[in-house]
């Protein structure tokens, strides 16, 4: 009996359909007629071109990508039977995610972000720091415990994401391409993480990739080409490294050298420019809609619900706006609430108030515009800026990037540049007047120096 319970597949999937805008002209087949049966204790590769379906099986597995056909089984439990807010309790407790962009917090300590996973599970806050500074330690970057992940390299920032990842004892690790913004030495290094963490600890690994040199590392692989399993190799030793001989040619090499060729034929040939755009807005909801989801187990709506109630507090700070964000945090799941514990829910809203406060050299500088003094004060804007920095935990190495800040807040806060500029300033280099900023943070800083200037009026 222990035997076969033993050779009980932990994931089954059977005749998977993923079809996005089914119907339409720009149709996409993303995983057609996928079947396949994984064992507890595989370190499973899926590789193939990009744009083969990879991912969006991963997700489909994940329970991320809910848009299916056909059944996944997970420890003979199939995913439809489940219900959502069941569904989210049973994914965070067996499946931990890594991805290739490691989605760490900017704004919060390395233990903090490795602690994450747990905010809407109930535990005792020192279990919860021990168990990270643990894993931290097994990974070598419990030194790092207290940095920003600014300050550290690609390679520990995946360390850290794995110790995220494992945060609530998964039996399943997903991982999307997870070696892909890494340099060579550093993606060798996670690799073999990956795999002690799957021939120690006994870890399913389901690993996605379009890079040759994974392979090794698979116990079993499934080839993909356009959304369909077109192959499974078994590797009967993990960790040596096969005959490379012995693998389809065909996928490997002509598939990886012409599939940036037949995407960009495909996307010409069928999709119209409006619906490229639809697709890519879409693509970004669903990026943070898996991350939200796999990290806080909250879904993105959820947070934008939240963002927009904060947002309401910031701007006319009363007790009717505080009320309706306590009762969004307090109230049950079923009716619409994110059902957060009493105790989870106060520290939230002290947290927010805070933020409130930090806005205040804002507000008194718009007062005194208002009042007609056209001045801005340069005591204030480096306020204003050493604020920003802080808190984005941004440091400028360049003298003249640190001046070229000040004046971009300077002329918004004058109303010389508007919110769209101040994000191309941020954004541009420092040689033209810019902070260089990367663009997704350019972005942020302005966003968020807006919602201080909102909540100063
Ligand atoms: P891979 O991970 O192998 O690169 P994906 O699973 O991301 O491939 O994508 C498979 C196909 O599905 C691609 O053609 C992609 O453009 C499309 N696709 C993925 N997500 C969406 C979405 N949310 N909306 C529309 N098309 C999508
Ligand atoms: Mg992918």
């Amino acid at each position: 009996m222990a035997e076969k319970k033993a050779n009980q597949a932990i994931i089954s999937v059977k005749k998977l359909d993923v079809i996005y805008f089914k119907g339409k002209p720009n149709e996409v087949r993303a995983v057609s007629d996928a079947n396949l049966e994984i064992y507890p204790g595989e370190f499973v590769v899926f590789f193939g071109p990009s744009g083969c379906g990879k991912s969006t099986l991963l997700y489909a597995i994940g329970g991320l990508e809910r848009n299916i056909e056909g059944d996944v089984f997970i420890k003979g439990k199939n995913l439809a039977s489940i219900k959502n807010h069941e569904l989210d309790l049973h994914r965070q407790k067996t499946i931990g995610m890594i991805f290739q962009a490691f989605y760490l917090i900017n704004s919060l300590t390395i233990l903090n972000n490795v602690i994450l996973p747990q905010f809407s599970v109930n535990t005792k806050i020192k279990d919860r720091e021990k168990k990270a500074v643990d894993l931290l330690e097994f990974f070598s970057v419990s030194k790092q415990a207290n940095k920003f992940p600014n300050e550290l390299s690609g390679g520990q920032q995946q360390r850290v994401a794995i110790c995220r990842s494992l945060m609530n004892d998964p039996e399943i690790i997903l991982a999307d391409e997870p070696t892909g913004n890494l340099d060579s030495k550093s993606a060798i290094d996670v690799m073999n993480l990956l795999l002690e963490l799957n021939q120690k600890q006994k870890k399913t690994i389901i690993l996605v990739t379009h890079s040759p040199g994974s392979l090794d590392y698979a116990s079993k692989i499934y080839y993909m080409k356009d959304g369909r399993i077109t192959d499974v190799k078994i590797n009967r030793e993990p960790g040596v490294p096969i005959d490379k001989n012995s693998l389809p040619q065909n996928v490997l090499d002509r598939d990886l050298q012409t599939a940036g060729k037949e995407m960009v034929a495909k996307d010409q040939a069928v999709v119209v420019k409006e619906s490229l755009e639809k697709i890519s807005l879409l693509g970004d909801w669903k990026a943070k809609n898996l991350v939200s989801e796999a990290i806080f187990g909250f879904s993105y709506d959820e947070i934008l619900k939240l963002e927009s109630l904060v947002s309401q507090v910031i701007i006319s700070p009363n007790k009717q706006t505080q009320q309706k964000l306590t009762d969004y945090l307090d109230k049950d799941i079923y009716q619409g609430g994110l059902g957060l514990d009493k105790r989870t829910a106060k520290k939230l809203m002290a947290r927010f108030l805070s933020i409130l406060q930090e806005a205040r050299p804002i507000r008194d500088l718009s007062v005194a515009t208002l009042a007609g003094q056209s001045l801005v004060d340069n005591k204030k804007v480096a306020e204003i800026k050493w604020h920003l920095l802080g808190y984005f935990d941004i440091s400028l190495h360049k003298k003249q990037a640190d001046k070229n800040f000040e004046q971009i807040i300077s002329d918004r806060l004058s109303g010389r540049i508007d919110f769209k500029e101040v994000r191309v300033n941020l954004d541009a280099s420092v040689k033209s007047g810019g902070v260089g900023l990367e663009k997704r943070l350019a972005n942020k800083l302005a966003k968020y120096l807006e919602l201080l200037i909102l909540s100063s009026k």
